[in-house]
């Protein structure tokens, strides 16, 4: 269920629906369960992203490991005008450098647009980020980033 003051501010109704397969999904089925669950190389002892049955390193199967949803921003973009359905104007897309593992890049958004951001810590990098679970009412959930601090 999505959080208070989470709210996809788009209408989540409207966004694309991913399309899960074998070899991702349990990364859906966590973002589902409101985690960050990320292929885990035991070999590298390192995450990988993106979803993938294999590390891109080593080439060993990959395991699902839980991944803390925390992270600085790493760099953004913030679109006026829609490239993307189910987000509402404007909207922020962000990676992320994920605290778990120095490098490691996610690509999301930002939960409140930015607007909202600004408001309660100008975006730069480095800022500090909390992933947050938006959930759509056909059956799946995304994640999306939100600055620690941030309403919640
Ligand atoms: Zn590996």
């Amino acid at each position: 269920m999505s959080e208070p003051g989470h709210a996809n501010p788009a209408g989540p109704a409207l966004r694309a629906r991913p399309a899960p397969a074998a070899s991702d999904r349990p990364f859906w089925d966590g973002l589902r369960a409101h985690r960050l669950t990320l292929p885990y190389c035991d070999d590298c002892a390192a995450y990988r992203y993106p979803p993938a049955p294999r590390c891109p390193h080593c080439l060993t199967a990959v395991t699902w490991r839980e991944c803390p949803g925390r992270g600085t921003l790493w760099s953004w973009a913030t679109a006026r005008r829609r490239f993307a359905p189910g987000l509402g104007l404007p909207y922020t897309v962000v990676q992320v450098e994920l605290d778990a593992q120095p490098g490691l890049l996610l690509d999301s958004t930002l939960a409140c647009g930015e607007a909202e951001a600004v408001g309660a810590a100008p975006l730069r990098i480095g800022l500090p980020l909390t992933a947050v679970y938006l959930d759509d009412p056909r059956g799946f959930t995304v994640h999306a980033f939100q600055p620690d601090g941030a309403d919640s």
